[in-house]
């Protein structure tokens, strides 16, 4: 496994294998890597010749008032865990790297963006994109896999490679949980015991909806309800949103007569969680 922090370098590489036919496979990342991480590099694995993992903590997809200072860096053990994956490549550039003195090219993708995450956290996938554009720019990847985990943002991203005609396959990858249900997530190591306690609320919230959509419930109004009530009963969460959106538009519906999806956003104590499923 190679560690390389320079764009030049991995790009010539990427360009060399490309010359050579093999597929590349790559999975971008902020690093402190878990078991979902684990899930995008081994079906990327699965898809491709060459597998490139990227490490980078994007100060662009940070709000002023997030935890970008706090971010977990866990450098030793992320290594680790990519060799036990087989990545061939971590690419793992810095800030100057990506963001060289005189930036000053950004990119949005504007509907799929107005709503959930991205009207909480105003330029939160401005700088995803950004930053996702250009790592596929560097890596020259044939797939990428992307977390459900993080709904909008693989619909950000779809949409970006439909839009600009980028020649990239976007596979998305279903939600790791822990045993008892909470969704995997770098964030949950700021969680109290008693905050981690009450966050399972929310992946059992999910439940209730799925549960109330298998008996015949169409009506969103009613099932967000429930999902409400079903969080709040842990008394510590404070909901940030709680919406049933198309799956692709990602526009709110009021009834479910198709592919739907259940998005929930919540906080607890300074940490702010998301979860989603199907409907
Ligand atoms: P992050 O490092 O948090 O920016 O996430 C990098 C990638 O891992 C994104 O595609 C996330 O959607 C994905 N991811 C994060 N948590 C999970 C999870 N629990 N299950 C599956 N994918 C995940």
């Amino acid at each position: 496994m190679r560690v390389i922090e320079s764009w030049q370098e991995m790009q010539e590489l990427a360009l060399g294998w490309k010359r050579d036919g093999l597929k590349i496979g790559f999975v971008p990342t902020m690093g402190a890597l878990h078991d979902g991480h684990l899930a995008l590099l081994r079906e990327g694995r699965s898809l491709c010749d060459r597998l490139v993992l990227s490490i980078y903590v994007n100060p662009k997809q940070f709000g002023p008032n997030e935890d970008l200072s706090k971010y977990p860096r866990t450098k030793d053990i992320d290594f680790k865990s990519a060799e036990g994956c087989n990545v061939d490549v971590i690419f793992y550039p810095s800030d100057k790297t990506i963001y060289p003195d005189g930036y000053q090219t950004s990119v949005e993708v504007t509907d799929v963006t107005k709503g959930l995450c991205g009207e909480k956290r105003p330029g939160h996938f401005k700088g995803v994109a950004t930053v996702v554009l250009k790592l596929f720019n560097i890596v020259g990847p044939d797939v990428a896999t992307f977390g459900e985990k993080d709904f909008q943002q693989l619909v950000v991203i779809k949409t970006m490679v439909r839009d600009l005609n980028l020649p990239i396959k976007i596979v998305g990858v279903p939600t790791i949980r822990e045993a008892d249900g909470l969704a995997t997530s770098s964030r949950n190591r700021y969680l109290s015991k008693e905050e981690r306690q009450a966050a399972l609320s929310i992946s059992k919230s999910l439940n209730v909806a799925k549960e109330l959509v298998t008996s015949g419930e169409r009506d969103t109004k009613k099932i967000i309800t429930a999902v409400t009530k079903a969080i709040e009963s842990a008394r510590l969460p404070k909901i940030d949103y709680v919406k049933i959106c198309d799956t692709e538009t990602l526009l709110e519906i009021t009834k479910i007569d198709g592919p739907a999806r259940l998005l929930i956003a919540a906080f607890l104590g300074k940490t702010r969680l998301i979860d989603n499923c199907q409907l």
